[in-house]
């Protein structure tokens, strides 16, 4: 063992004096708001590394009112889901691509790194004592939020010196449900997301209170989410709400590149690993709005869709940037959203053997 690392082999385990009810109905679960009998938490201290890694009941954390993550926003969060085959088994998905991002987020925040093999350990105990709260219903599933706040409670503005790092289940319904129906998008002309620069590749809370007034106002319009641009030129496009976008322009799918302002989804990897493995031309580039409105006006473009661990494949039906409205798709989702919306949904509930190491098995 090196110096300041702390042995975590031993995760505590602190029995819940009594269980919560199941829900009763899981159609009417919804997304994020009932939470299992147990979490996980650990805690950072400098010169201690991470240390006492525990399983125990749901419930409030002790946190000092002066806690720097409720002044300064040093925070970050994975989201995951935990899958049940129709064999009984519980399925993660490319669960280590979760830990090496949340790592890459700690990076940008200052926030020291946590042992990803263990952390995918810890997780997988968590989900097993749990395995009774992953919905049995298709299509429904057990959401699993890691993340990380600092602790210290000064008000200095300096990386914290103390963390949690939590990971809390919530069992989800289906993300569609009446059907893959295509969503309208509102293109944000005036507010921006993130900057090259900034901390738009991390998942971190603070993108998410910087997107939540261009939400509004989309959501007053009726629209679903909005599609962000660039910071700089407000003309390439970068992502939709918590969602990589694609585009079908004639033969050649099309996805923003990683350029620092975007987060790097595994959905979005995963698509277009499967996309190339079928054949397809698929391209990361630069991608105007202007380039997509004129591949609209030429008849050209045939399918836009969204990519996200929520709702793995969202098609979407309109765009609306400015004056100009662009219907694609007729209202239907296009053929390469729908084989990937079956692909990747098969391989999730364990129904399609995809790439070896994309499904983790948690226990039967
Ligand atoms: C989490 C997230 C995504 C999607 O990432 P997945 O790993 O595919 O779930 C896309 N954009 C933002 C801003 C996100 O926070």
């Amino acid at each position: 063992m090196k110096k300041g690392e702390s042995t975590m082999t031993e995760i505590k385990f602190e029995r819940a004096a009594a269980l919560k009810a199941k829900p009763q109905d899981e159609s009417k679960l919804g997304f994020g708001s009932i939470f299992t009998d147990y979490m996980f938490v650990m805690e950072y201290t400098e010169g201690r590394g991470w240390h006492d890694p525990v399983i125990k009941p749901y419930g409030p954390l002790p946190l000092d009112p002066s806690a720097m993550c409720l002044h300064y926003g040093q925070e970050v969060f994975e989201g995951m889901k935990a899958y049940r085959a129709a064999d009984g088994r519980i399925l993660l998905f490319r669960p280590e691509e979760n830990f090496k991002r949340l790592n890459t987020s700690c990076e940008r925040l200052c926030i020291p790194k946590v042992d990803e093999a263990f952390c995918l350990k810890a997780l997988e105990q968590l989900v097993e004592i749990e395995r009774d709260w992953v919905p049995h219903i298709p299509d429904a599933s057990l959401y699993i939020r890691p993340f990380i706040i600092a602790t210290e409670g000064k008000l200095g503005v300096h990386a914290s010196n103390s963390y949690y790092y939590v990971v809390v289940l919530s069992p989800s319904g289906p993300y569609y449900a009446a059907g893959l129906d295509p969503v309208k998008i509102y293109v944000e002309k005036s507010y921006v997301r993130a900057v090259r620069g900034g901390m738009g590749f991390a998942k971190t809370g603070g993108n998410y209170a910087a997107s939540l007034k261009a939400q509004e106002e989309a959501s007053e319009q009726k629209y679903a989410q909005v599609l962000w641009l660039d910071g700089v030129e407000r003309r390439y496009i970068e992502e939709v709400g918590a969602m990589n976008i694609f585009f079908v322009i004639g033969d050649e799918v099309v996805t923003p590149a990683l350029q620092g302002s975007i987060l790097p989804g595994i959905t979005r990897k995963s698509a277009l690993e499967l996309m190339a493995s079928w054949g397809l031309t698929v391209s990361e580039r630069r991608l105007a709005i202007d380039e997509v409105a004129e591949a609209y006006d030429k008849g050209l473009l045939k399918e836009c869709f969204g990519t996200g661990t929520a709702a793995v494949v969202s098609p979407v039906g309109e765009l609306k940037w400015g004056d100009k409205v662009m219907e694609i798709g007729g209202g239907q989702i296009g053929p390469v959203s729908q084989r990937l919306y079956d692909t990747l949904t098969g391989i999730q509930w364990g129904k399609v053997e995809g790439p070896a190491g994309w499904s983790v098995e948690v226990c039967k």
